[in-house]
């Protein structure tokens, strides 16, 4: 069943949840997908105008562990099923393993090509064609390898009324961010999908230049 009634517990192990927040929730409705049936809920930042999309499922519990995914978009694999990138199949699998749960949320953070925007990921793409890296067509555009910031996913988590959190996510650098911006991490998930090349190439270059925990 799905329930909307949120549970904010904002003193214990989780005093950041009771800060104010630099986020607002400005609609929400059910989202039944291929993978099972979710809520959807859109958050508007207060401070930009960046938009955020949260789908989640099962009651929200603060002390209760719950899955959890920091998912970021990428248009071209997500929508386009590129296979440069396994953001398509790492999104899908991760609602998969929420319904199968019974409980869990994504956070859909809208900061295309880790934060960089779509054309100039197209750009970097056409960098890549040349035989650059993903780490080296960024850094030859001049931007930061990744532009990501992580506070405003933390704030919805605990706007939905969760602390205790089971990451799923290969990026040390996110746990570590979500970590710091008050979130109870009690463990990572490791997430690995069948990759074909040259999501292959990728995947080996976030391992050994952005350190993610890839077994294979
Ligand atoms: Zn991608």
């Amino acid at each position: 069943m799905l329930d909307d009634k949120l549970s904010v517990n904002g003193d214990g192990d989780c005093p950041w949840a009771s800060q104010p927040r630099t986020v607002q929730r400005v609609a929400s409705a059910k989202l039944p997908t291929r993978f099972g049936d979710f809520r959807i809920a859109g958050y508007r930042s207060l401070t930009s105008d960046e938009e955020f999309v949260v789908i989640y499922k099962g009651e929200m519990n603060a002390d209760e562990p719950t899955l959890v995914r920091i998912h970021s978009q990428c248009l071209t694999g997500d929508v386009f099923g590129s296979i440069k990138c396994d953001c398509g199949p790492q999104l899908h699998k991760t609602m998969k393993m929420i319904d199968a749960e019974g409980r869990g949320a994504i956070v859909y953070q809208q900061q295309e090509g880790r934060g960089i925007g779509i054309i100039n990921k197209i750009r970097a793409y056409a960098l890549q064609d040349e035989g650059a890296d993903t780490v080296e067509a960024n850094e030859k555009l001049g931007f930061a390898v990744d532009a990501r910031d992580y506070q405003q996913c933390a704030e919805i988590l605990f706007d939905l009324g969760l602390c205790k959190v089971r990451v799923i996510s290969n990026n040390p650098d996110k746990l570590a961010a979500l970590e710091r911006a008050g979130l109870r991490i009690v463990e990572r998930i490791p997430i690995e999908v069948d990759s074909p090349e040259p999501a292959a190439h990728y995947l080996k270059t976030k391992k050994e230049k952005l350190g993610h925990l890839l077994n294979s």
